[in-house]
């Protein structure tokens, strides 16, 4: 039996997970399963599972996962440093599907205990890249893309040589306002930029999707994971989402990957890696779907493409302070304080505004939290000045 743990276990790729391990119960140890605020199905998948331990990220939830728990031999706990500890169990395979900065830590922790990383959170790598890739290299831990478009390029390279690669190509459905006019964005909503027209997501990666700072933190994903250089990455607007990435060779070949927008083809083939095993996704009928298209993401309508295009070039700490700043403005404009234009602005501000101490510091897992707590503090001033 494999031990498995799933962190981010309520959320939208944590559920997807649930649903492939479910499916072979009898092959799966489920070790640990994590939450925040969805005690209720926490705690029923917990039970469902055998669990051995369910944490809350919530400390003031621990007594209400108690209570759900109650007549079930699964130990129960909350706050961040059960979140670690839960991470340091002996489990192979851990899926990282915490969202935000918040899924460092555990993921840090998985590794440092030899586990397979399934990563969802790409944040993570945004964040502390090069921490993330010694820390698996140093205890012998392999990393798997689970983020669609990584998991795409990650299958064209089997049996590659990266010397052979020109490029990589990440694709982006352009998200909710892809085709409405730009001076209309202002006035964008919550509701507006929380649908997504191919996937479904949790809510705060829709609204990234829709500002593109999605696309943005995996440009910083790509190089950082595959080791290229920023000019060899591009982004290409594809509204039917069913092509995720392609590679370019030396010989001028393109290796495309195709397949349905649904999450748990990359989440299985992190799951069954080396292998490849049967998975319930639909099958393409490229006959009915008729047409790909494609075409250059302006920069105008996207600018996190351009900031992340200078975090890639300044290097350090400036993608964990890229990413605070980004969570930050996201939190702003759904709790209705910024429009959502205005999200990009406050982290361009921010990213100017922080001085090379804080970019420069050597990338440890403290120097990375104080740069991104130093990047809230900045957002919410900006914010801040601007609402007043
Ligand atoms: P969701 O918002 O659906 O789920 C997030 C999970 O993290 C939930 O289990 C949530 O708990 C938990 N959580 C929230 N805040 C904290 C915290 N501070 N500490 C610990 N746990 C917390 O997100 P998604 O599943 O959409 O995304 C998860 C990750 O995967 C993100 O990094 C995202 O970028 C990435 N990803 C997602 C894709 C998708 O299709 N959804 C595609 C590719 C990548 P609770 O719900 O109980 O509050
Ligand atoms: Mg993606």
């Amino acid at each position: 039996m494999r031990r498995v743990s799933i962190f981010g276990a309520t959320g939208s790729i944590g559920q997807n997970t649930i649903d492939l391990i479910a499916r072979d119960p009898e092959a799966y140890d489920v070790v640990a399963l994590t939450g925040a605020s969805n005690i209720e199905q926490l705690a029923s998948d917990a039970i469902r599972l055998r669990a051995d331990v369910a944490v809350t990220a919530d400390e003031t939830r621990l007594e209400d996962l108690r209570a759900a728990l109650r007549g079930h031999d699964i130990k129960a706990a909350a706050g961040q440093a059960a979140l670690v500890e839960a991470a340091c169990r002996p489990s192979d395979w851990v899926m990282s599907a915490i969202v935000g900065a918040a899924g460092l830590a555990p993921g840090l922790c998985a590794l440092k205990q030899g586990a397979t990383l399934a990563l969802a959170n790409k944040e993570s790598l945004v964040c502390a890249g090069q921490l993330i890739l010694s820390t698996a290299k140093a205890h012998d831990a392999r990393l798997l893309p689970v983020d669609s478009e990584h998991s795409a390029v990650f299958q064209a390279l089997v049996g590659e040589d990266m010397a052979a690669v020109e490029r990589i190509i990440i694709t982006a459905s352009g998200g909710a306002f892809r085709d409405w006019p730009l001076e209309k964005l202002a006035r964008a909503t919550l509701a507006e930029a929380s649908s997504h027209p191919n996937w479904d997501m949790g809510q705060r990666i829709t609204i990234d999707s829709a500002s593109m700072f999605n696309k943005a933190l995996e440009l910083i994903e790509t190089r950082e994971y595959f080791g290229v250089t920023p000019d060899q990455i591009e982004v290409l607007v594809h509204p039917e989402s069913m092509i995720h990435a392609m590679v370019g060779f030396n010989d001028g070949a393109l290796m495309a990957h195709v397949g349905p927008p649904d999450m748990r083809h990359a989440i299985g083939y992190a799951l069954h890696w080396p292998d490849r095993r049967g998975l319930p996704v639909d099958r393409l009928d490229l006959a009915q779907i008729g047409a790909l298209t494609f075409r250059a993401p302006d920069e105008r309508r996207w600018p996190a493409l351009r900031l992340a295009r200078e975090v890639m070039e300044r290097g350090g700490l400036s993608g964990a302070v890229f990413n605070a700043a980004k969570e930050t403005a996201l939190d702003a404009f759904i709790a209705g304080e910024i429009g959502f234009p205005t999200m990009a602005e406050v982290v361009e501000e921010v990213l100017n505004d922080t001085a090379s101490s804080h970019i420069d510091a050597p990338m440890t897992l403290d120097n990375v939290h104080a740069a991104d707590q130093m990047a809230r503090q900045a957002s919410r001033d900006v914010i801040e000045q601007r609402a007043g």
